[in-house]
């Protein structure tokens, strides 16, 4: 069906209020200020931020700890203007679990190094950029989801944004809003982790390198309340180890936001090659570990969530730019996962695409080969020499954890070194027949949540407070007869189905007695687009739901 759209000019838009368009839109408001303050033509640009979220911070989770180099560049003030800072870290150690006891590691290694950094709650940090930026005179649309690009001769000159008010049918109902053509000189997107909009510009114009796909994590977080006395704030535990086996990359972390505040979460690993994951779970069995349960007993859980972690490193980054757009934070790559921090460079990439975007204001200059600078700037950067130096981290890991272990420790004396360059990646053991995936599926089964310390999906799912709109199209796009092939036939016994693994929210549900075998709870999506990810196949594609649909995260 054709829809007749109403059509809005700005000159620039940002994709995403992240940190990483946050502090663009900010540093770029700030240069056009002080230019029209020196300047007799002053500029005035139209500049909007595009947030899928109902409000600002809603769909931001991570740990965090915060490095705050880049505030001295664009907000030396930042404590002054009331950046919500949780605690500075003073207290910082790194842990081996086994499945009942720790070992502590008798030195820091430099990457986990955090003395002096800050601890954040990224949503309630993003609300408060937001805030910033909106009082700079940035129109922020929240609620709003760029849904699809526009390009007109080899160029992006449009996004169209989510309809809203049209039925799972796919008719329209009452009330119903068609969603708006916004044409901008230039975008930028900064849609984090693994971002729709980006996936439909790779399509396009080729942005990752097909050598070096993107490979990602899934992070799942809780917020706990916990009684006094039992940590001290502003420390920082990270943990390697149990629940998971060797064969599966990933560790848990504990930081005191207060004496009575704590994040926690577990990161694991998930991709096609090794689907059979499930980081809920990792999570509850975290939890259930002494050391983790010990801090928790007689707490209250206040917050879940779930998000994909950009784990490819400088050798993934795609393109930088494009014709007629730049590509910000996680969405160009920038995430360290030695450090296991995207923040500080989602920040930094925001203030070199707002001197590119400025410099294109200024010169009235859009071009590809404008926009290029971003690209030189980033070449010129500290963002780009931590990610050079860490580019080979991760991937150590893709031999198991005890080789990783090995070169992660070389490289701490050589940055960047690979070792055993071109040895081939762990075997899957996680398919069913294995004896890996037999333990996976009984510790699963045995697994009984006791709702004081951990949690089944649904109960923590209360939690995250996503909503949706029921009646709407299904955002996760699976062919019908896909469904009928794949799922169930090929997957079930190829795989076992791991959707119903994977997704952190029980948004797939496989029940092999009845045709098909997968039922789909979209209204569930935590958005945190592992099954985009994750699914052997390639069969599921994570599209934008009706813009404000998704959590309602405040302390992630
Ligand atoms: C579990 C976990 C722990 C982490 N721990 C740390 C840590 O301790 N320290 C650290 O520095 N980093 C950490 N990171 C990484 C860090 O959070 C990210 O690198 C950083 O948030 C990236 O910023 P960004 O602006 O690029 O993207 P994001 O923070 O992901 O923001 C993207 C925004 O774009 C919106 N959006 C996406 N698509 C669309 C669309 N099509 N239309 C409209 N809006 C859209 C999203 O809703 C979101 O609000 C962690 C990440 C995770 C998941």
């Amino acid at each position: 069906m054709k829809q007749e759209r109403e059509s809005l000019d700005f000159d620039i838009i940002l994709i995403g209020a992240g940190p990483a368009n946050l502090t663009l839109a900010l540093h770029l408001q700030r240069l056009i200020d002080n230019h029209n303050e020196k300047e007799k033509t002053p500029l005035q640009p139209d500049i909007a931020i595009l947030e899928k979220g109902r409000y600002g911070g809603a769909h931001l989770l991570s740990g965090a700890i915060l490095d705050p180099a880049p505030f001295e560049t664009f907000m030396p003030d930042f404590r002054e203007r009331g950046c919500p800072v949780e605690a500075v870290i003073e207290k910082e150690s790194v842990w081996f679990l086994s499945p009942r006891k720790k070992f502590r590691l008798p030195y820091l290694p430099e990457p986990f190094r955090n003395h002096g950094n800050l601890l954040i709650s990224i949503s309630r940090f993003g609300q408060w950029l937001r805030n910033e930026a909106e009082a700079a005179g940035v129109t922020i649309l929240d609620t709003t989801a760029a849904t699809e690009p526009v390009i007109e001769n080899g160029r992006l000159t449009a996004v169209i944004t989510d309809d809203k008010g049209i039925s799972r049918l796919g008719e329209a109902k009452p009330g119903f809003e068609p969603g708006m053509r916004l044409n901008a000189r230039a975008f930028a997107v900064g849609e984090g982790a693994r971002g729709s909009l980006f996936r439909a510009l790779d399509r396009s114009f080729g942005l990752q390198p097909a050598e070096t796909l993107q490979t990602y994590e899934t992070g799942v977080k809780e917020v706990w309340r916990i009684p006094a006395g039992r940590i001290e704030k502003g420390t920082v535990h990270h943990t390697f180890g149990y629940p998971l086996p060797p064969s599966v990359y990933g560790g848990g972390w504990l930081y005191a936001l207060s004496e009575t505040e704590i994040s926690l979460g577990c990161v694991t690993s998930a991709g096609p090659e090794n689907p059979n994951v499930d980081p809920h779970f990792n999570l509850q069995r975290f939890k259930d570990h002494p050391f983790v349960s010990a801090l928790l007993e007689g707490g209250t859980l206040l917050e879940y969530g779930a998000k994909a972690i950009t784990s490819g490193g400088y050798s993934a980054m795609p393109e930088l730019s494009g014709p007629g757009f730049l590509l910000t934070g996680e969405t160009a790559g920038m995430l360290n996962m030695q450090r296991l921090k995207g923040i500080h460079l989602a920040m930094e990439s925001g203030i070199m695409a707002a001197e590119t975007l400025f410099a294109g204001l200024i010169n009235d200059d859009f071009s590809d080969n404008a926009l290029s600078g971003y690209r030189e700037r980033f070449e010129r950067s500290s963002a780009r020499q931590e990610l050079f130096l860490a580019r080979n981290y991760r991937s150590a890991f893709d031999r198991g954890l005890y080789s990783g272990l090995i070169s992660a420790g070389v490289q701490l004396k050589i940055p960047g070194l690979k070792l055993a360059a071109g040895a081939a990646a762990q075997e899957n053991h996680l398919v069913p027949g294995s004896r890996e995936y037999t333990t996976f599926l009984a510790d699963k089964a045995a697994f009984k949540p006791d709702n004081v310390i951990t949690y089944s999906k649904s109960s923590d799912l209360f939690h995250s407070g996503t909503i949706h709109e029921e009646d709407q199209p299904c955002h996760l796009i699976i062919p019908k007869e896909s469904i009928e092939d794949i799922c169930n036939k090929r997957c079930k016994e190829e795989f076992g189905n791991p959707c119903q693994h994977f997704c952190p929210a029980e948004v797939y549900e496989i029940d092999p007695q009845s045709t098909p075998i997968l039922k789909l709870n979209p209204s569930n999506c935590l958005h945190c687009k592992t099954c985009d990810i994750a699914d052997p196949y390639a069969i599921i594609t994570w599209t934008p739901p009706e813009g404000g649909g998704g959590p309602a995260y405040s302390r992630s």
